[in-house]
């Protein structure tokens, strides 16, 4: 929509999985000019430090600006051709599971379907994975384990009608700051109650009516507790519990065999009773709750548990489907929902099918596709170890950086050095990743691209380009597309854009569909090109004929084949990597307020890189004088698979014991603070998410 001169291009933030809307136009000198949108109901014209510098990272130098390969420039045409004949080659030779995409829940939605649809309906393999693997695995699994699909219950508005909203794993105040600022309005309205269960004082536990600085790994026990006392306190929701759910008595012993008292809950998190009881007592004495949870949670090998264990709490209570109450997974990236929704992870088909025969055979139709892959493929670790292990022997990656962001990344990058054939879309003409890509495509940028993401709340948004796209950069869909045709599927790829795309992603997402499965934009399968390009944004599910939908669940049915939520009895198992004399600390890792993953982007931007001009690794004073180390000092951080070198902050709100650790900072920009070359590959069993919060470490003065 163009809303004329000084007004702006209406688009969608590419940071966090807030969502907000943004009105931007381009500027002098290769800037933009960005104002949040008053009309995005994520937002409503709020925006956070790094959306509101995003004008400031526009500028197209640095960028990748033609197709290169084995060092040489070349046209459209012959790397089309080049990527088409070479995969071909090594699935002649090998086999389909030979190749594998890793995708990015940068990739909007219209990219995300066409990756999905090429690698699982034609060439015949699901090893399409993405690093959203990284960011929401545990919820998918835990959501699917719990309710029969992955579907997020609540909506934003819940945040601001609760009465109390506990924050688990979630430093909101920078990570989602936006949603943050919506919270804290709420709570100087209504007086609504904050507690946050974090083991650091983090920006959001500084505001919190109540912080739980809890041991690592401890967060099913203190779940499990809180369901008993709510179950022992009479406010199980007898009605709902009988007729909308399964599995109470199996939770319940769980709970009992792992926590039997508070005390020993308090002994397995370390933390006061007193503090506990508290805690218990507003949950069980407030109705309207929800509980927020985010990579704290996800980045666990027990992290699927742990999604259950908070879920079973509110589903005890029937405080799930009604205004200001239920659990609330919220992602980490823009547009991590949109790739769960086309199947852009390795165990999913597409639009929120599974590898069930009935599912192969409708997708198979629905495309008619000549070999629809009948199993699931690899999860990020195991795709790279495969790659490593020449298993693998192509991998073609799109929008993200995994020679940084995956654990042991010095492994990945060793795997992608003997790998066959690497391929990299990416907009930089420089990154860790890139260096290794014998074919190098150059894709579009936020401001280029055209299409669409979906937020935490299940929100569709449009992105729309409001930038010239630099050099010969072209859109990820439009390469896949080429692509898929050059390997000779014409008819199945003969997109004419973005809105084709759309509308044959929403087609699938109702194909005898009847309700039976939750992802369902069936209204919008009908979107004229016009109407795509107004489309505003959209909750989903919005079926042909219904309306957009608000919260879920509201009547107590679920995606179960029975219909029922189930309780799912978690325990807490004892942290998968012991301490050692020589690695006695634990080592968290997460975000800066200011910095976006490995700073592709938010480094652009002067304002931004001044909140944390170095990479610092925060201790505990009594960690700090034990080892010698002052204030911003320089300091080695050693783990079995790697060393980092960063800055000393002490910090009295880390936990004596846990240093902590941003993700951000890479060999483009310091000379060795790569976070995931100190990141073994220990994976939840369940979701395959790698544990990135808890890995032993030492700090030794540099
Ligand atoms: Fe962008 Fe997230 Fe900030 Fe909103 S809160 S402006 S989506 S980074």
């Amino acid at each position: 929509i163009q809303l004329g001169a000084g007004h702006g291009r209406r688009t969608t933030c590419p940071y966090c999985g807030t969502g907000c809307g943004v009105l931007a136009e381009a500027g002098p000198g290769g800037l933009s000019v960005v104002r949040g949108d008053p009309e995005h109901p994520a937002n409503r014209g709020r925006l956070c430090s790094k959306g509101s510098a995003l004008g400031e990272t526009t500028r197209p130098d640095g960028r990748l600006l033609h197709p290169v390969i084995d060092g040489h420039r070349v046209g459209w045409e012959d790397a089309i051709g080049a990527v088409a004949q070479r995969l071909s080659a090594i699935i002649d030779r090998h086999g389909p599971d030979s190749v594998a995409f890793y995708l990015s829940g940068q990739l909007l939605t219209e990219d995300y379907y066409v990756a999905n649809k090429l690698m699982k309906g034609f060439i015949g393999s699901a090893n399409v994975d993405t690093n959203s693997r990284l960011c929401m695995a545990s919820t998918v699994a835990g959501h699917k384990r719990a309710f029969g699909a992955d579907t997020v219950p609540g909506v934003y508005e819940d945040l601001e009608l609760a009465d109390l909203v506990v924050l688990v794993g979630s430093n909101l105040a920078w990570c989602h700051p936006v949603l943050h600022q919506r919270l804290l309005a709420a709570r100087a309205a209504r007086g609504t109650r904050v507690v946050v269960i974090d083991p650091r004082r983090t920006a959001t536990a500084e505001d919190a009516d109540l912080h739980l600085p809890l041991g690592p790994g401890s967060d099913i026990a203190l779940f499990n507790g809180l369901l008993l006392r709510l179950a022992r306190g009479g406010l199980t929701d007898r009605g709902f519990v009988d007729t909308h759910t399964t599995g109470l008595e199996g939770a319940l012993a769980s709970a009992m065999a792992e926590v039997p008292d508070v005390a020993a809950v308090a002994d397995a998190c370390d933390l006061p009773v007193e503090a506990i009881e508290r805690f218990y007592g507003l949950f069980a004495g407030t109705e309207r709750v929800v509980t927020v949870f985010s990579q704290g949670v996800n980045q666990s090998a027990q992290g699927t548990d742990t999604v259950n264990a908070i879920i079973n709490t509110h589903l005890l209570t029937g405080r799930i489907g009604r205004p200001g109450m239920g659990p609330f997974s919220v992602t980490g990236q823009p547009n991590a929902m949109g790739g769960r929704e086309v199947g852009g992870l390795a165990n999913q088909l597409a639009a929120h099918m599974g590898f069930d025969a009935a599912s192969i055979d409708r997708v198979r139709r629905f495309w008619n596709a000549p070999r629809v892959a009948e199993t699931e493929g690899l999860k990020a670790v195991d795709l790279f170890d495969a790659v490593g292990d020449g298993r693998v022997k192509a991998v073609w990656i799109m929008a993200t950086n995994p020679a940084v962001s995956l654990p042991d990344a010095e492994r990945v990058r060793a795997a992608l050095g003997r790998c066959e054939l690497v391929i990299a879309s990416e907009t930089e003409a420089d990154t860790d990743t890139l260096r290794h890509a014998h074919i190098r495509l150059p894709a579009l940028a936020w401001g280029e691209k055209d299409g669409t993401v979906t937020n935490s709340d299940r929100t569709i948004s449009r992105q729309r380009p409001f930038l010239a796209p630099p050099g010969e950069a072209r859109a990820d869909w439009w390469i896949l597309s080429a692509v898929g045709r050059a390997m000779g599927w014409s008819d199945a790829f003969a997109y004419a854009g973005p809105a084709a795309v759309f509308r044959e992603h929403a087609a699938l997402s109702a194909f005898e569909n009847g309700g039976s499965r939750d992802f369902d934009i069936g209204a919008l399968t009908t979107a004229t090109d016009d109407a795509y390009e107004a489309l505003a944004p959209v909750r989903w599910p919005f079926p042909a004929g219904g309306v957009p939908a608000g919260r879920l669940f509201a009547d107590g049915r679920f995606f179960t084949p029975d219909g029922r939520g189930r309780l799912v009895p978690v325990t807490g198992r004892p942290m998968a990597r012991g301490l050692t004399d020589a690695f006695p600390l634990r080592l968290n890792t997460g975000r800066l307020r200011d910095q976006w993953h490995t700073m592709t982007r938010t480094g652009r931007s002067p304002r931004l890189s001044a909140h944390a001009p170095e990479p610092a690794v925060a201790l505990h004073p009594a960690d700090a004088a034990a080892r010698g180390l002052k204030d911003g000092a320089l300091a080695s951080i050693a783990t079995a698979t790697g060393t980092a070198i960063a800055r000393v902050r002490i910090e009295d709100g880390q936990r004596r014991g846990e240093v902590f650790l941003p993700m951000h900072w890479t060999d483009r920009f310091t000379a060795s603070c790569v976070v995931g070359a100190l990141i073994d590959g220990i994976t939840d069993p369940f979701s395959g998410q790698p544990d990135s919060k808890r890995m032993p470490a030492e700090v030794t003065a540099f």
